[in-house]
């Protein structure tokens, strides 16, 4: 299953926003089967562990109040080459760099309150889905 399977979450500004079908319909149009899919909240704490790589940021405790500040929703999505494919789909990490027709480039309203998260290796699409679904390798 490695190299095809990734992880996203759809970020409290864009759920907020009204925006969990519009995304939804971009990712299953770009040929993602999505697996698993919940609504779900994350404590700061849980943010914080999610986001433990950027504890040393200086963005850090921002990150996690925002994360935790309204609902989000995690998916376990299915492709070829889907890592790759998938960061392609979501656009930079600053709405103001990414591509025309990325989900960031026309959902997210800032760097912090970027509409969606994408995973960036193979290894970390299973870590980051077994924080949310149980027997994640499995899908
Ligand atoms: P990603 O892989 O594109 O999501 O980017 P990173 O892993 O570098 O950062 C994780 C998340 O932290 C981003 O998606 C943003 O929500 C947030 N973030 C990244 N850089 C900044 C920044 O400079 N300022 C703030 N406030 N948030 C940031």
């Amino acid at each position: 299953m490695a190299n095809n399977l990734t992880f996203t979450m759809i970020k409290p500004d864009a759920v907020e926003a009204g925006n969990i079908g519009a995304i939804t319909k971009m990712i299953e149009e770009a040929g993602f089967t999505i697996r698993a899919m919940k609504l779900t909240r994350l404590s700061k704490e849980r943010a914080g562990q999610f986001y433990a790589v950027h504890k040393e940021r200086p963005f850090y405790n921002d990150l996690c109040n925002y994360m935790s500040s309204g609902a989000i929703v995690p998916m376990i999505l299915v492709k070829e080459n889907a890592v790759e494919d998938f960061r392609k789909l979501i656009g930079a990490t600053n709405p103001k760099e990414a591509a025309e027709g990325t989900i960031r480039k026309l959902f997210a309203k800032s760097i912090e309150a970027n509409a969606i998260h994408g995973s960036d290796s193979d290894e970390n699409a299973v870590i980051e889905g077994s924080f949310f679904f149980s027997e994640t390798e499995k899908f």
